[in-house]
């Protein structure tokens, strides 16, 4: 029985009973095989572009003997599902540029697909804003720290009133003493803004000691535009340092 990380493990609890999986970029294809020895996934499709990580799906496929419940195939994206074969996608650990074009590429193969599990390495505002123009609801979100690194889980479904509760989930909002609009729920998530969790804390304050770094560089700078940026820079780390407060305020 395969162990999964626990970055894999939060995905993994989110696929339901019965699904029929597409796991894209599947590398060793941990997930679908768990999934599949687990009894979750009826049936699953592993999708590698490169021809190490397809190898190494095929391989611990056959080694799990479950190659008649998961079918390994090699393209680019979703080019790898016929509309239809798959209700739920997985795409995990890469960058949300990558999955948004992957998702843009493969819409036509998304018919029939009603839930993703979309897990970002960076990225994640990307990600949240396709899903709000191409009408999924950000259903659920996850957030946590694994050897050091902090995940974002996604989880969207399709739905036909889905701008109905769109319209709800990114309407701006107050938390603490912050109005936080549409951009901002897109760039915190709307739901982990509004549950305070750790690792939450711990990402805003390694991104305000990244934004710190590059302020602190460009007072340097004798460049007029270096001083506006870094005007606007040092206005966000000041929004930023008051969220970060009101989460942990929150989480006490
Ligand atoms: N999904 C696994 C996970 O979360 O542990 C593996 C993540 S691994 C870092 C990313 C994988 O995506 C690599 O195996 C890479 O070959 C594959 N990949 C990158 N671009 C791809 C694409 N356009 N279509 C399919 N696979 C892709």
């Amino acid at each position: 029985m395969i162990r999964l990380s626990s970055r894999l493990q939060t995905i993994a609890n989110k696929i339901e009973r019965g699904s029929r999986l597409a796991d894209i970029g599947s590398d060793h294809a941990l997930l679908p095989v768990f999934l599949a020895q687990q009894g979750v996934v009826r049936t699953a499709i592993a999708g590698e572009l490169n021809p190490g990580p397809f190898e190494a799906a095929r391989k611990q496929v056959r080694e799990a003997g479950l190659e008649r419940r998961i079918d390994v195939r090699r393209g680019d994206g979703l080019s790898v599902l016929k509309p239809g074969e798959a209700d739920t996608v997985t795409i995990a650990g890469m960058g949300g540029g990558l999955i948004v074009n992957i998702l843009t590429a493969g819409k036509p193969q998304l018919a029939g697909v009603n839930w993703l599990v979309l897990q970002p390495n960076v990225g994640e505002e990307l990600v949240r804003r396709w899903l709000l123009q191409e009408g999924w609801l950000l259903r659920e979100e996850d957030i946590l720290e694994e050897d050091g690194k902090i995940y974002e889980v996604l989880c969207a479904v399709r739905l036909a009133d889905a701008e109905r509760w769109n319209e709800e989930l990114y309407r701006p909002c107050r938390i603490g003493d912050l109005e936080l609009g549409a951009d901002d729920l897109l760039r915190f998530g709307p739901r982990l803004v509004r549950q305070p969790a750790e690792p939450f804390v711990r990402k805003w304050q390694g991104e305000i000691a990244k934004l710190e770094s590059i302020a602190k560089q460009m007072a340097e700078s004798q460049h007029e535009q270096a001083a506006a940026k870094r005007g606007a820079m040092l206005a966000d780390i000041d929004r930023l340092r008051r969220l970060v407060a009101v989460i942990m305020e929150k989480g006490k």
